[in-house]
């Protein structure tokens, strides 16, 4: 009988009797040792992870002269100078959109690749998969392929056990803090930082940076792997939400793999089973352990290792490749009703595949537009307003204001800074003297710097209050120019 707020009259029993049964509330994680394969997905993984490490580890490594004025480090987050090099483009602080623009490309990029293949991303070029296949290589390489290490780990602790786990953690905290290491190096002059790094010179937060990325890079990649992207991490949800019946997905084809026999039965009587013969291939060489012939579940990152699994199991007892494969779950349908299969790459062709692609094209080409038509030179004034003006014994009229002249070239360079629109003006600087005064001055502006400078503006008596430029001119071959408008006070100003 239950009370009025739809309780059980007998509440604290009722209770009592959830949290002292005895179903665990939580089941511990099981470790996978996941099986060797080789297979054309399981090669273009290695090259994947050859590729991206080989980025990540090595870029900062590479040299690009940029004059004797700027760094000659390739790739170069230059937190002291707020600058940022890569290759032959610097972003300055103003210019952040750039930055901004290639976060929203890999924004839609990665919406791309999900409406197209599914998680590929999760699947190949994560940084927690790639690390995560690197320490899976580790294990093989120290204890042996799948058997071995279920061996292993079932086995009592032994010297010879010890012995191999010291060694392999001690491969697992090199890798950890080559990792931080190669971070760290995208800040400074990687050559100069790893000499000051060895000797002590180094700042307290690049060996603080290495320590947390060494014990991250472990953690995460060592010993979490595929629990953090089952329920850590949220890009599997948002990428769920993103996927629809035309999007290709690693999938078990149940209606030809179902039901299930072992190949002796299935030779005796193959009418009654299906082309699955129950080896358990598929899921023993799954990084995340999951078998896939429940279908699509959270824990599937779509690396395709099952794939390779299953049509080396298919091609040994000769049936046709293809019991796992990337397909749509439309296309699934249509062949599950005895249609004949689509290749995988007409799911690319659709409207929204070319959608996401033509967005991603635009702000590219919008950016690179940016990025070639950007001025290398520029000026800004801030006009004095205390006082704004003031009033000479021959009655004409002074203003000052804070110039601002940018020259983003890795070079020196000279600039010509005119008024225009103030009639019979002249200007000088704290470094020029008023007898020097004149419509232009020039100025001496150094290698990727923003020289700022005072500058003194005189209009002849009864001169009125008015808008003016102050204009910019490169002295080199260039011939960059810029303005900035302003406004001259003087008596009677509003
Ligand atoms: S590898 Fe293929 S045949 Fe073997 S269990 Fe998996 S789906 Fe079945
Ligand atoms: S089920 Fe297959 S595709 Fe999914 S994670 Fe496991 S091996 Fe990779």
């Amino acid at each position: 009988m239950n009370n009025p707020r739809g309780q059980p009259e007998d509440w604290s029993a009722f209770t009592k009797a959830k949290t002292t049964r005895a179903d665990p509330l939580y089941e511990s994680a099981k470790t996978v040792h996941n099986k060797r394969i080789d297979g054309p997905f399981r090669r273009f993984k290695w090259l994947v992870m050859l590729v991206t490490l080989g980025i990540y580890y090595g870029t900062p490594w590479i040299r690009w002269d940029r004059g004797e004025y700027a760094p000659d480090q390739a790739v170069l987050i230059d937190l002291a100078n707020r600058r940022f090099y890569m290759f032959n483009i610097e972003i300055w602080p103003h210019e952040f959109y750039f930055v901004a623009g290639l976060l929203i490309m890999a924004g839609i990029g990665l919406f791309l690749v999900t409406s197209a293949v599914g998680r590929a991303w999760c699947g190949y070029a994560c940084p927690q998969t790639v690390w995560t296949d690197l320490f899976q290589h580790v294990d093989r390489f120290v204890d042996g392929d799948r058997n071995a290490r279920v061996r292993m780990e079932a086995a009592p602790w032994t010297f010879g056990k010890l012995s191999r786990r010291i060694f392999k953690y001690m491969i697992y905290l090199v890798i950890g803090f080559w990792t931080g290491g190669a971070w760290i190096m995208y800040f400074a002059d990687a050559p100069t930082l790893t000499v000051d790094f060895w000797t002590g010179q180094a700042a307290m937060a690049a060996y603080i940076t290495v320590a947390i990325l060494t014990l991250t890079t472990v953690v995460l990649g060592g010993f979490m792997r595929e629990q953090v992207c089952i329920y850590m991490c949220p890009w599997p949800r948002i990428q769920t939400a993103m996927m629809d019946e035309k999007s290709l997905l690693v999938t078990y084809k149940d209606w030809r793999g179902e039901p299930r026999g072992s190949v002796k039965k299935a030779q005796k009587s193959p009418d009654e089973f299906g082309d699955c013969i129950d080896c358990m291939q598929c899921v023993q060489v799954c990084p995340t352990g999951i078998d896939i012939r429940e279908g699509p579940q959270i824990g599937c990152i779509t690396c395709a290792l099952c794939i390779d699994a299953c049509d080396k199991v298919m091609a040994d007892i000769g049936r046709p490749r293809g019991l796992i494969d990337y397909a749509t779950l439309e296309d699934c349908e249509a062949e599950a009703a005895g249609q004949p299969a689509r290749p995988a790459w007409k799911a690319l062709m659709r409207p929204r595949t070319f959608a996401y692609t033509l967005i991603w094209g635009a702000i590219g080409l919008g950016l690179l537009f940016a990025l070639g038509a950007r001025s290398h030179a520029d000026i800004s004034v801030a006009a004095d307003r205390n006082p704004p003006f003031m009033l000479m014994s021959d009655g004409s009229v002074r203003n000052s204001y804070t110039i601002k002249l940018r020259n983003m070239e890795s070079q020196p360079r000279q600039m010509e800074v005119t008024l225009n629109g103030l009639s019979g003006g002249r200007m000088w600087t704290e470094t020029i003297s008023s007898d020097e005064a004149a419509p232009s001055q020039i100025f001496d502006v150094p290698a990727d710097q923003t020289l700022s400078t005072r500058v003194y503006v005189m209009a002849p008596a009864d001169t009125m209050a008015q808008d003016f430029m102050l204009e910019l001119t490169t002295l080199d071959e260039q011939r960059e120019t810029d303005s900035s408008a302003t406004k001259f006070a003087a008596p009677g100003d509003k």
